[in-house]
């Protein structure tokens, strides 16, 4: 069997034409279709000159052209460098200018997002593209040693580095998948992640090289469990991946029936299957650079605690390393290093970061490499690993990995930020900035600074608060003390007043909602500044109250009545329109699930009753 995945893609467009290989909302894909259409991108590639070693951008929404687009790079022969047009700009125009690709596939209107060989677009050069042979591919020589694809993840030198993947670790990872998993005709599969991010690698190949259909939710409900259930129940899927954190929601709900394997990675894990689950929970780790997947585990239902993060895939090694790089003991704690066909050649562009982090197997051949992930872990005696933490700064946030010194750099470029720094404190992203001084003092400057970072970095890296320092705070050796740096929020007070009647909850929810601090116990007592607010948020949750209670509340209440208990006492004095509470009670019954006590309490505290 070819290790190319496009032959192995071929092999079935060729084997069952008619079978549906590519589903979504608005249309789908058999694999006679995903072929012709791929071979004829494909042959138009290479007529702009695609071919091994050359990088093609592909900067398209998941969609049907996304997929073909990426398979028709892979038959030209090139790499693809994929890139979700829902990413800010401005770092989509970093990136290019990084990765310099030959060309960008694209369909969005206006300018080409960076600096970039030829632009390709899907819609405008349609005709051109529809002139190429379809029935047949173009014969380029492709090595398993050539390049796949290439994709950026958060770089702790300040910007995103390009990991490159040969077509032997995306062959590893597609073959040992299908194998463990048993994927086949008869399976459909989501892909759900966002094209910037390897864990779409794992959800379309494997799919797409074993004749399974691969179905692609709309983006609304994409992230929320209740509906993402409804659709994959929908949809009839039986082999999905979440990431960690929105698998632990929806293993809190029934799961769908036609499920048999839910995959996950990507954090900590700290959930399991409920006794009794219809499906198998695997959990996954491993970094983009060892190709998406090196260990493995399935959880058992029922059992508590963190599972382990399993033992190493078929064609790859776990070494556990020292300092001095010689191997500990089992059991003792070491960082945790990856060799085998997994491994990616580096990052593009940048020697001395690959010579860093790809470094000499000393355990291995002559000639082999480990990469140094920088995660802490130990080994069983029969290979089972457990992961214990960082040994840097790099953190996941909502299953995304971030370097706090890439975001740092981005607020560092608000021009009125002479230093910055970022840390995660109560489990948000937290930047920390020194004003420059003499700068006009408005107060606006925290939420500048993340209007700013807005700008430059994808949502996920975008920091939840920004609070001004004197100055950042250094250990002895200059880095950054982390440890050292305040969390903007107030401990939760000892004596905790939680709301007292069913108005102060409502009004205490909605409060916590729009300060997206949640989980934070409520205390009728907190004041919106502390804990964050301004006023863009004050006029955020003064309609989401008028909403609820149908007043007309000020927008500059939040002057006036910061805390909980003073905005419900004046929600209490101002006149609600006629009527309107009674529909609130009953929207809130069904919301929050208030009793009919519940309700009748609340509509006699506000008077409607
Ligand atoms: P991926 O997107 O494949 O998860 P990234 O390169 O974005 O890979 O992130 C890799 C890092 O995420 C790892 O080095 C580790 O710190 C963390 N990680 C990944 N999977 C797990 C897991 N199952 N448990 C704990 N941490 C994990």
């Amino acid at each position: 069997m070819s290790v190319l995945i496009h032959h192995r893609v071929a092999a079935q467009a060729a084997a069952r034409p008619d079978a549906p290989a590519v589903v979504c909302a608005v249309g789908a894909l058999n694999y006679r279709a995903l072929d012709e259409h791929a071979n004829r991108l494909a042959h138009h590639l290479v007529s702009l000159g695609t071919g091994p070693e050359s990088l093609v951008a592909v900067h398209l929404p998941r969609s049907l052209d996304s997929v073909v687009a990426m398979l028709a790079v892979l038959k030209a022969g090139g790499a693809y460098l994929p890139l979700d047009p829902a990413q800010p700009g401005a770092r989509t125009a970093r990136i290019l200018a990084d990765a310099a690709p030959d060309v960008l596939v694209t369909d969005a209107p206006g300018d080409t997002p960076g600096p970039v060989g030829t632009t390709l677009h899907l819609t405008h050069d349609a005709p051109a593209i529809a002139a190429h042979p379809e029935v047949t591919a173009p014969e380029v020589p492709v090595h398993p040693d050539n390049l796949a694809y290439v994709i950026h993840t958060s770089g702790s030198t300040g910007a995103p580095k390009g990991v490159m993947v040969p077509h032997a670790g995306l062959a590893n990872l597609v073959e040992w998948h299908v194998d463990r998993y048993g994927v086949g005709s008869g399976d459909r599969t989501s892909h759900l992640a966002a094209l910037g991010f390897d864990a779409t690698v794992w959800e379309v190949w494997p799919t797409l090289a074993s004749g399974a259909t691969l179905h692609l939710p709309s983006e609304v409900g994409r992230t929320q469990p209740e509906q993402l259930l409804r659709w994959l129940t929908a949809e009839g899927i039986t082999v999905a991946f979440l990431p960690t954190p929105l698998a632990a929601e929806v293993l809190r709900l029934p799961g769908p029936s036609s499920l048999r394997t839910l995959l996950t990675g990507g954090d900590v894990l700290t959930v399991a299957p409920a006794p009794g689950a219809a499906y198998e929970l695997v959990n996954h780790y491993g970094p983009t650079e060892a190709t998406v997947v090196a260990t493995a585990a399935t959880v058992p239902a029922g059992t508590p605690g963190v599972p382990p993060i399993g033992k190493p895939i078929r064609g790859v090694r776990v070494r556990l390393l020292d300092d001095d790089a010689r191997p500990v003991p089992d059991n003792a704690e070491g960082e945790l290093c990856i060799s085998g066909t997994g491994l990616a050649r580096g990052y593009l562009g940048s020697p001395r970061l690959t010579a860093e982090r790809f470094t000499p197997d000393p355990t291995g051949p002559a000639g082999g490499r480990v990469y140094r992930t920088g995660d802490l872990a130990t080994q069983l005696s029969d290979g089972t690993v457990h992961f214990h933490g960082r040994l840097d700064d790099q953190v996941q946030l909502r299953g995304f990995r971030v370097e706090p010194a890439e975001v740092a750099a981005a607020l560092s470029e608000h021009p009125d930020v002479v230093n910055a720094a970022v840390a995660v404190r109560s489990g948000l992203l937290i930047g920390y900035v020194v004003p420059r001084s003499g700068r006009d003092d408005s107060g606006d400057l925290p939420e500048a600074v993340r209007a700013h970072a807005a700008v430059l970095l994808p949502q996920h890296m975008v920091p939840a608060r920004v609070m001004l320092l004197e100055e950042i705070p250094v250990t002895l050796h200059g880095k950054v003390d982390r440890n050292a740096l305040p969390d903007p929020l107030p401990a939760v007070p000892d004596v905790v007043v939680g709301p007292r009647d069913a108005v102060e909850a409502m009004v205490a929810e909605t409060w916590y909602e729009v300060l997206e601090l949640s989980d934070r116990p409520a205390h009728v007592h907190d004041d919106f500044y502390v804990l964050g607010g301004h006023s863009l948020l004050a006029h955020r949750l003064a309609v989401r109250l008028r909403d609820l209670f149908g007043t007309r509340l000020p927008l500059h209440f939040a002057l006036t009545a910061p805390t909980i208990a003073e905005l419900t006492d004046e929600l209490r004095r101002l006149e609600p329109a006629p009527g309107h509470l009674a529909e609130v009670a009953e929207r809130h019954r069904q919301v929050a699930q208030l009793s009919d006590e519940d309700v009748e309490a609340l509509l006699a505290q506000l008077g409607d009753a």
